[in-house]
């Protein structure tokens, strides 16, 4: 059918649709305006036509004999006039529709869709190259130091049991350690005893910002990376297990940052209950003072001295002559005053008990059941403690109670949650009379339905 044009002497262009006569007529005359932009015809006036008789259903029915163009309303792209559907959305004064029409609109999103597909299309070209430079091949687990070492072995506890068989992200491995995870997941990273895996991560944890890739951190991916001999299974994750963990300084050093780690957990807590707001700064300063402590202190005196400072900053904010802006300032001198002058004075600061709420985490537990450190173990024995677990190294084995069947055992029960179910054991041959020599040698003996494993 061509399309017949009527213009009307008023910002209304029509575009009919019927060839009716009648049906153009009543169209138009439901369209006319006058000069001042009224309607010159009521709607009800309209009614009856045919077999229309309700003035709400003529609306309807002129929509289907002809479209009405507004000349008062352009579209904002190609400045054509817009359909309109009803009296009411008609435009009384020349404005530009917040809308496209239709044809502008079916143009914005096809180049919406091209812009869309030529950025996914960068992003993966950016993406292919950083994948490429990415470390690949595997590694000797025996060259680990025994710190990296020791961190995985709490890494596989924490995942328990995936580590060798799925990818993680550091929200994944928060039973790692109080406070601090991503930190001990770069330093796994950097030692290429895990590494990153692009094409595990969500989608949109990388992205292009002004041509140059970017990702969220806690969004990243990992694996761990395989064993030159043995893959990246539940076998070479053993070699962990098994071997003797005998660098006590930089054992130390891990233990130092598991420590400091535990004392900010409880520290940031604290802080918020007692609403104080430390910046960057105030924090790495506390921070760097605690760390120090730890070298003499267990971090359960560090807690306490922690809890008050943080308590008297607290009252101080209450003073009428202070803010809590101030008060909060207060803390890290207060802090690194408190240990000074219990060092200068020989003062034995008492020691807090760890709250419910803050497990040591996979790491912490490692630190007991290998070297019998907790967070009532002053830093200054920690050092000792992890040079005898050297020399028990270099002993010949006992033959009662060998200390590295034990520990594997240990670790065994960690890594399996089966811990409950050993104590069980241990408890029950104890009643039965066995010594904890016998005790520990029957259980590690191995039995028709479990072997080593525990
Ligand atoms: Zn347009």
């Amino acid at each position: 059918m061509n399309k017949q044009w009527i213009a009307l002497n008023m910002p209304i262009t029509l575009e009919m649709k019927t060839t009716d006569p009648e049906e153009m007529k009543l169209a138009v005359r439901y369209w006319a305006m006058s000069e001042t932009g009224e309607f010159v015809e009521k709607v009800m006036d309209l009614v009856p036509f045919r077999d229309i008789t309700h003035s709400g259903t003529l609306a309807a029915h002129v929509r289907t004999w002809c479209r009405a163009y507004d000349e008062n309303l352009t579209c904002r792209d190609c400045g054509t006039y817009l359909e309109v559907t009803s009296r009411s959305a008609v435009k009384k004064f020349p404005q530009q529709s917040p809308w496209p029409c239709p044809e502008c609109k079916k143009t914005r999103e096809r180049q919406e869709r091209e812009a869309r597909a030529a950025e996914a299309e960068a992003l993966e070209r950016e993406l292919s190259a950083y994948r490429a430079q990415l470390p690949s091949g595997p590694i000797d687990y025996t060259q680990l130091s025994d710190d990296h070492a020791l961190l995985l072995l709490a890494l596989n506890v924490a995942l328990s049991p995936r580590l060798g068989s799925a990818a993680f992200s550091v929200n994944d491995c928060t039973a790692l350690a109080p406070l601090d995870v991503g930190a001990f997941i770069d330093k796994l990273e950097m030692a290429h005893a895990i590494r990153e895996a692009p094409l595990d991560a969500m989608p949109g944890t990388y992205f292009l910002r002004d041509g140059e890739l970017m990702f969220h951190t806690r969004a990243l991916s990992y694996r761990l990376t395989p064993d030159i001999h043995l893959g990246a299974n539940d076998e070479a994750l053993s070699l962990l297990i098994e071997r003797e963990y005998a660098d006590a300084s930089a054992l130390f050093n891990l233990w130092l940052d598991f420590a400091t780690a535990d004392a900010m957990r409880y520290f940031f807590d604290k802080c918020t209950a007692f609403n104080h707001d430390l910046d960057a700064k105030q924090y790495s300063e506390v921070r760097s003072t605690l760390r120090e402590a730890l070298k003499t202190l267990s971090v359960s005196q560090v807690w306490f001295v922690a809890w008050k400072c943080v308590k008297d900053a607290a009252s101080l904010a209450r003073l009428v002559y202070y803010t809590e802006e101030r008060a909060t300032a207060t803390l890290p001198g207060k802090v690194r005053r408190t240990l000074e002058k219990a060092e200068k004075e020989g003062t034995v600061i008492r020691k807090w008990d760890r709250p419910d709420h803050q497990p040591s985490g996979a790491l912490g537990m490692l630190f007991t059941e290998l070297f019998g450190i907790d967070e009532d173990t002053p830093g200054a024995d920690v050092l000792a403690l992890l040079n005898a677990s050297r020399a028990e190294h270099c002993e010949p084995q006992n033959a009662m109670l060998p200390p590295e069947a034990v520990r594997r055992w240990l670790c065994e029960a960690l890594a399996n949650d089966t811990g409950p179910q050993m104590l069980e054991r241990f408890a029950g041959l104890i009643r039965d009379g066995y010594d904890v020599d016998g005790a520990v040698h029957a259980l590690l003996a191995p039995t028709p339905t479990s072997s080593a494993a525990l």
